[in-house]
Order: C-alpha cells, then structure tokens, then sequence
C-alpha cells in the first residue's frame, strides 16, 4: 500500500501533499508530533493508515524509539506513559547531578534493597530518623 510506513521501504517525500488531505484517498489526514532534538509533524490517515512524511523525517524515525510501534504517536494515552517515563529519567539525572554519582548509586541501592524488603517500614524509619535534623 502506498503512503503506509514499512521499515524496509521509505516512502518518498510527499511535501507537497501537506495538504490536509491524504494525496491516495482524500481522507482528512491527523497530524502526530514527534518528539526529539528536532521535533516535526507527521500526518496519518485514518482511513488508509497512510502516514505521509519527508525524506528527513524518515531518517529521524528510522533512529527513534517510535521506528517499531509509530501507530502509537496517535495514541494520546501511549504519549502520556512516555511524557512520563521521560520526566521521570529526568528527575533520576537530576538528583544524580545533584548528589553526585557515587551517592546517587548507593541510594538507589538502599531503595532496591528496602522496595523488596518485608520489614521496609523499618528501614524507612531508620534513614529518616538518622537524616533529620542537622547532620550529626
Ligand atoms: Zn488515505
């Protein structure tokens, strides 16, 4: 099928049919960003599944995470779980730059030890006990 993403065979740019409207069968095509250092659009239609883009765009989604499962850029709760996730992979280097690495490893060591652990209300107890206040 023409206009539908096959990894093996990038469709050819079709710029100028940026149109709004799917060039194969006229349907109202609905437009996905793809996030990343460069973001963009693509546009996919609802009725043939065709998803139209430009030469650059296939070569930043041939490199991306959204190469093997592209369906889901139209699927607001699969954007939302990855927003996520990368919020979340922020959040972790931040508190890595902040603490420094060694520091940061040896938390998330005593966290994946506790999550686990029956007793992990004890040894929650225990670091909270002994990091309040001033250091001692
Ligand atoms: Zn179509």
């Amino acid at each position: 099928m023409p206009g539908s993403i096959d990894a093996a065979t990038p469709v050819p740019s079709v710029s100028d049919a940026r149109s709004g409207i799917c060039p194969l069968c006229r349907g109202v095509l609905v437009r996905a960003r793809v996030d990343g250092e460069h973001s963009f659009h693509l546009d996919r239609c609802p009725i043939c599944s065709g998803i139209w883009f430009d030469a650059g765009e296939w070569a930043a989604i041939a490199a991306s995470e959204w190469l093997t499962h592209l369906d889901d850029l139209w699927d607001p709760v699969w954007r939302k779980r990855v927003r996520e996730r990368r919020a979340e992979k922020r959040h972790l280097e931040t508190l890595e730059h902040a603490l420094g690495e060694e520091a940061f490893g040896k938390v998330v060591d005593a966290v994946r030890v506790l999550r686990s652990h029956p007793m992990r209300s004890l040894g929650l107890s225990f670091l909270i006990y002994e990091l309040r206040g001033p250091g001692r």
